[in-house]
């Protein structure tokens, strides 16, 4: 599976996952395991009470429901759904559901750690939250697809609303998942209750500028980061691996602001143009064929090669563990920005880091969309709607703060590795609020 057009960050994690291993060579690791260590080294530089990491290591709290449907054929499908709610000492929990035929629960657990990182960096009032399904939507009808939305807020609406835990989309789940959710909640409560879920249709609370968020926040601190770096961004080549929301949004931006993207990626293969390639084109092609591979006036290349084409910036914007120890080596971009989550397994990220490559990590690259769902909530909650600039530019400056504080950070230690960077940031925050809160000393 590769990115469609509900895909907003990360995919499914690759083969391996969840047999609670680390990477050891062709393996790939558990994103669960991985979160954990990620969090224990930040805890770690940080000389934080252990019980920071023991609470850190483990959601608050983790559901499993069991989602009758009746399918379009009569039959009654049951299907199994997660929510991890990770931690909460922030604010109310937040993050997207998945629907996915490889979610897991370690996968979800995992997802909500880093939501709770995300939101810490950002200065965002939310925890760190994530829901999965266990289903294959390209292969259900809308019905059954509005069946299984509905019976996963019916199940888990004791432990969801606007102060308790807020869903969004991720991958394959979309704005119409979402509006049905608001509705179902909506009927349950007696009221409407819109703030319940961000990323729905702008017609019943959504926020202008959420569809964008994503790839608007990353091309901010890609921007941000190019200028630290004194890579000249005008110059400078990308490539983009992933073409769903984040990835397709993510070149017209570029483009838009003059740089050369001269590579783009889905499941169909990756094409290259050293001379530049234009959105609108590449879009129209994928829409009539399926996939940008073959489109005219550039070349068919793997998605492999496109990994380590000669390039100064490279985005991965697809799947869990993309970045390997077997790629990381040969990587050739002097920047690599994660917008999908958890695309650059902890082995090959060593690897980047010895090398010399400055690695922009998945919790601050691909934080603008919670930080917009975090504007679209505040608009349900007062009722007052902004214009898409306003919300531009509010973004603008929490990714811009962010990539600051991150890169001043990462200046302070001897690696000068983002992610540890970005990992203390947040930890110590949560760390601060648990502290506050009484839940440690
Ligand atoms: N699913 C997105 C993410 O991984 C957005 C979550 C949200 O908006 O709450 O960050």
């Amino acid at each position: 599976p590769q990115p469609g057009p509900a895909r907003e960050t990360g995919g499914p994690a690759g083969a391996g996952a969840g047999d609670g291993k680390v990477e050891t060579g062709a393996d790939l690791p558990n994103p669960y395991e991985v979160a954990k260590q990620e969090i224990a080294r930040a805890c770690q530089v940080l000389g934080l009470d252990p019980a920071v990491y023991r609470i850190l290591a483990r959601p608050l709290r983790f559901i499993e429901v069991a989602i009758p449907v009746r399918m379009d054929d009569g039959r009654t499908e049951v299907f199994v759904g997660y929510r991890s709610q990770h931690n909460d000492a922030l604010g109310p929990t937040k993050g997207g559901i998945r629907f996915h035929p490889q979610v897991t629960p370690d996968e979800v657990k995992a997802l909500s750690m880093w939501m709770t990182l995300k939101c810490a960096l950002l200065e965002i009032p939310f925890g760190g939250g994530k829901g999965g399904v266990v289903c294959d939507p390209k292969r259900m009808s809308a019905r059954e697809l509005e069946g299984l939305s509905r019976g996963y807020i019916q199940a888990m609406a004791q432990v969801m609303g606007e102060e308790k835990d807020i869903p969004a989309p991720d991958v394959y789940t979309t704005a119409q998942v979402m509006a049905w959710i608001a509705d179902e909640f909506s009927q349950i409560r007696q009221q409407n209750a819109f703030g319940i879920v961000t990323g729905k249709p702008l017609v019943i609370g959504g926020s202008l500028g959420r569809h964008e968020a994503t790839a608007r926040g990353a091309v901010t601190v890609v921007r941000e980061a190019a200028q630290a770096m004194g890579l000249d961004i005008r110059h400078a080549t990308v490539a983009i691996q992933g073409y769903g929301n984040a990835g397709s949004i993510a070149h017209r931006l570029l483009y838009d602001m003059g740089v050369r993207v001269i590579a783009v990626s889905d499941s169909g293969g990756a094409i290259v143009n050293e001379g530049g390639l234009e959105p609108e084109a590449v879009a129209a092609h994928k829409e009539a064929t399926g996939s940008v591979s073959g489109f005219p006036g550039a070349r068919t290349i793997t998605n492999e090669d496109l990994l380590t084409l000669p390039c100064d910036i490279l985005l991965p914007a697809a799947l869990e563990n993309q970045i390997t120890a077997a790629n990381a080596g040969r990587i050739q971009a002097r920047l690599v920005g994660e917008i999908a989550n958890g695309p650059t397994t902890p082995e090959a990220h060593r690897i980047l880091v010895e090398r010399g490559v400055v690695v922009l990590p998945d919790i601050l690259t691909n934080a603008g969309g919670v930080t917009v769902s975090y504007f679209e909530w505040v608009q349900n909650q007062c009722h007052w709607y902004w214009s898409e600039d306003e919300v531009n530019q509010r973004l603008e400056e929490r990714m811009v703060r962010a990539f600051h504080r991150v890169w001043e950070a990462g200046q302070r230690l001897p690696t000068r590795d983002l992610r540890l960077a970005a990992y203390t940031v947040a930890v110590a925050r949560v760390a601060e609020a648990m502290r506050v809160r009484g839940w440690i000393h």
